[in-house]
């Protein structure tokens, strides 16, 4: 692939140029179709999810988002891996606050204290990680946005920080989705049209 820019020459599959550093659309990418993997959802109902799944569905958001993030133009992608780690590890973090209660209802307060701590800990990881991975996927939307298409969309760090996934969710359903309404996708919860 020839660099637009620079006229440098590049591989097919690459993002930017590795002369100038300009952004490059890798050959066979139909624009027109960028976002068709992408999932729209109510954030309401997405809200609604994750506390009645006590927290495990806010991993799987990333799993059931992944295709339609790694689809947009940016050289960071999202890994699924580390997702399903995430939520298993919260599933197991739920028995052990549950299973801690037991043991101290029973009278061991210091074999529930440290259930307690390292669990407490094994949380504070995992907010750590999904933070990362929220502002990771702030940036492949502006990336791709902003940086390919030229456009000049908002992802506002704060809510990013704040709001997490229903913020991105949020801007997947207002930046995203408009620009393929229409198209014959199916939704897990369609907002009304
Ligand atoms: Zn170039």
């Amino acid at each position: 692939m020839i660099c637009p820019f620079c006229n440098a020459e590049n591989k097919d599959s690459a993002f930017y140029c590795i002369v100038c550093g300009k952004p490059l659309t890798p050959s066979g990418y139909d624009v027109n179709q960028y976002a068709s993997k992408l999932k729209k959802m109510n954030v309401v109902l997405l809200i609604i999810l994750v506390i009645l799944t006590l927290g495990i569905y806010y991993p799987i958001w990333f799993i059931r988002q992944r295709e339609g993030i790694n689809n947009l133009l940016s050289d960071d992608k999202i890994d699924s891996g580390l997702f399903i780690i995430i939520a298993i590890v919260t599933a197991l973090s739920l028995l052990a606050g549950v299973y801690s209660g037991i043991v101290e209802a029973k009278g061991d307060w210091g074999y529930a204290g440290a259930i307690n701590v390292l669990f407490n800990l094994i949380d504070w990881v995992i907010k750590i990680v999904l933070i990362i991975e929220v502002f990771k996927v702030r940036k492949i939307l502006d990336t791709h946005f902003n940086t390919y298409l030229g456009k000049n969309e908002r992802f506002s760090v704060i809510f990013t920080l704040f709001f997490g996934i229903f913020y991105l969710q949020f801007c997947l359903n207002s930046t995203v989705i408009i620009q393929w309404r229409g198209n014959n996708t199916t939704f897990l919860f369609p907002l009304s049209q």
